[in-house]
């Protein structure tokens, strides 16, 4: 039975040069790579069977790769792999639906991407589909998969809703960093951690094409997240960092003369955040909530979103679940490598809040 749920479309050889192209820009290999990449992908077209599930979620990783412009996810979904399930993709529903799903996890050796946190309280009901709880589902889908893509902040590390009444997990259970959920039932499969709210589709279709060109994963860090794409610090990269060092700091939204100054105080969670977003961009490239006047919210860390919380408030202590508060000085001192600058910085920033507070008092006593 084929149990291609998207009716495969032609695909030229141009359209595969330039898809392995793109893959190999993205995750930062050769291009002297792409006849292999060319050769893989046309070889293995509509052979590599995916299931996508979708548990404690708002579709928004969905949404994000369905709306991927280069690579298209058409031309992935369509033409490269074999999605035989997924819930907001699919034509089929009900038992046509599931029948797919039972055949593929039968025929094995598939990719297994999963999008959404798993509730665990009161035994997994909080999110159930035909009939069964999500934490089920996930546990007889990963049975024979050879490798599970979890994508997004929610399956990674159980996102926003860890904080929720649901006990929502990811492949970690929380900011402690010790491995959850999917340890019990992945063994020894690889795990791929693609996080971010939402999902970055050229990060996803980079991790198929190498798959599927060298039956292999690309090189993780200690998280599961490929270093590609999470191996360096938005704060050590960012546009704004010559403002950070030199004390320039937003504190008004509505004055222009600091439109472009670092976002700190706006509660820029920048210093935590591994990822690539700043070269990468979103929406085909067009920008990122850096630069669109949005502070980072370090969704690519196993931290998001308790520890970070409240979102765009200034943090002077984290509190990291596990560990307890950690002064600010301290991480910054750590972690964005800012010894030097650090000391100085620090100064500076307690002036600017001075000035901020005297000036807010000054507002009151008026
Ligand atoms: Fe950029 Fe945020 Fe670092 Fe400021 S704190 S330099 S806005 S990453």
């Amino acid at each position: 039975m084929n149990t291609d749920l998207l009716r495969p479309t032609s695909i030229t050889r141009r359209d595969f040069v330039k898809i392995s192209g793109a893959a190999l820009a993205i995750l930062g290999l050769s291009q002297a790579l792409k006849p292999r990449v060319v050769k893989a992908l046309e070889t293995s077209a509509g052979k590599t069977a995916v299931i996508w599930l979708e548990g404690q979620d708002c579709a928004g990783c969905t949404e994000s790769f369905l709306n991927s412009l280069e690579p298209s996810a058409a031309s992935i979904l369509l033409d490269t792999i074999s999605l035989r399930y997924h819930e907001t993709a699919m034509a089929a529903s009900g038992y046509q639906a599931e029948q797919a799903l039972e055949d593929t996890i039968n025929e094995g050796g598939y990719l297994l991407v999963i999008e959404g946190s798993i509730p665990m309280a009161e035994d997994g009901l909080y999110c159930t589909i035909g009939g069964k709880p999500f934490k089920d589902i996930v546990k007889e889908c990963a049975r024979n998969a050879a490798a599970i893509v979890p994508v997004g902040a929610c399956a990674t590390y159980g996102g926003i809703p860890r904080s929720g009444p649901t006990q929502a997990v990811g492949y970690l259970y929380d900011g402690t960093r010790k491995h959850g959920y999917f340890d019990d039932v992945t063994g020894n499969k690889p795990v791929i951690n693609l996080p971010t709210c939402p999902l970055h589709p050229e990060r996803l279709v980079a991790v198929i094409v190498h798959y599927l060109t060298f039956s292999s994963i690309p090189p993780l860090d200690n998280f599961n997240r490929p270093i590609a794409f999470y191996g360096k610090l938005q704060h050590d990269n960012c546009e704004r960092r010559g403002h950070f060092d030199a004390g320039r700091f937003m504190a008004d939204w509505g004055d222009s003369s600091q439109k472009d100054w670092c976002l700190y105080l706006k509660g820029c969670r920048g210093p935590w955040a591994h990822q690539d977003c700043w070269s990468r961009l979103w929406n085909g490239r067009t920008n990122y909530c850096i630069r669109a006047n949005a502070p980072c919210v370090a969704c690519s860390e196993p931290e998001f979103y308790e520890a970070f919380s409240p979102l765009y408030k200034r943090q002077f202590d984290v509190n990291f679940p596990g560990v307890g508060r950690i002064s600010i000085d301290k991480i910054m001192a750590t972690v964005a490598g800012v010894a030097a600058a650090g000391v100085g910085g620090s100064i500076i920033l307690d002036k600017v809040i001075e000035r901020k507070e005297a000036k807010e008092s000054k507002k009151e006593d008026k």
